[in-house]
């Protein structure tokens, strides 16, 4: 009992902590060992799960019709979002849902497997947000540069957001052409578990389009018929 109270208080002050620490811990390679035939149980269901047309189709190629960006935190994935991610989502993961430290990925998913919509998912609790907010010279060195590069936010909600709004800015700077000719739509959200935004807890909420912050204008933004461009069908 004492040590599922004590379990309990480290998850609560793993969710609240200004930065990574409280997540320092050593691994278990038994239980990786025993996580390891799981997965290979479920891979072989998954298997059965779907006919050889399935697996010929994704032989075939890729045409996503997203490229999301999202935080590489655990409690963020795509069944939230897409119940058939397969060849539709180009997934391009890192701590803090970033442009600088996947720029390449990013390019690839916009300029080459062209993707219309660039999603760009932040979430609650981020804990890259929080140790970005804070003191983050102890940490190793290359986790250093992947902070550095999220600037300066609030360790909360509002930090999230402002590191997404960022984000959407960025990915302005570096498809502006394609935005403008209406090839590309790039939408910031940020997925509340934590139900931080007082939306309803695991909701999804679009705080960004094309840069646009204002709710009336995200509305208008999202129904609104795209520019007219030369590569329809493409
Ligand atoms: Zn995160």
């Amino acid at each position: 009992m004492l040590k599922k109270q004590f379990t309990a208080l480290l998850i609560a002050a793993a969710f609240t902590a200004p930065t990574f620490a409280g997540e320092h811990a050593h691994g278990d390679a038994t239980v990786a060992q025993g996580f390891i035939k799981e997965i290979l149980a479920v891979n072989t269901s998954y298997d059965k799960l779907h006919n050889a047309k399935f697996f010929k189709e994704l032989a075939s190629g890729q045409h996503p019709r997203a490229t999301v960006v999202t935080c590489s935190d655990s409690r963020v994935h795509t069944n939230m979002l897409d119940k058939t991610p397969e060849g539709d989502l180009f997934m391009v993961r890192n701590i803090g849902n970033q442009i600088a430290t996947s720029k390449g990925s990013v390019q690839y998913g916009v300029n080459h497997l062209a993707s219309s919509l660039l999603l760009i998912i932040g979430h609650s609790k981020c804990g890259a947000i929080g140790a970005a907010s804070g003191d983050f010279s102890k940490l190793e060195t290359p986790i250093q540069a992947e902070l550095t590069t999220i600037g300066k936010v609030t360790g909360d909600i509002e930090g999230v957001k402002t590191n997404v709004n960022n984000q959407v800015a960025a990915a302005g700077s570096e498809f502006a052409d394609k935005i403008k000719d209406g090839h590309l739509l790039v939408i910031g959200a940020v997925y509340d578990f934590a139900d931080d935004m007082k939306m309803g807890a695991g909701k999804l909420n679009i705080i960004n389009v094309n840069g646009q912050t204002d709710a009336a204008k995200i509305a208008a933004a999202l129904s609104a018929k795209p520019a007219a461009n030369e590569h329809k069908g493409h």
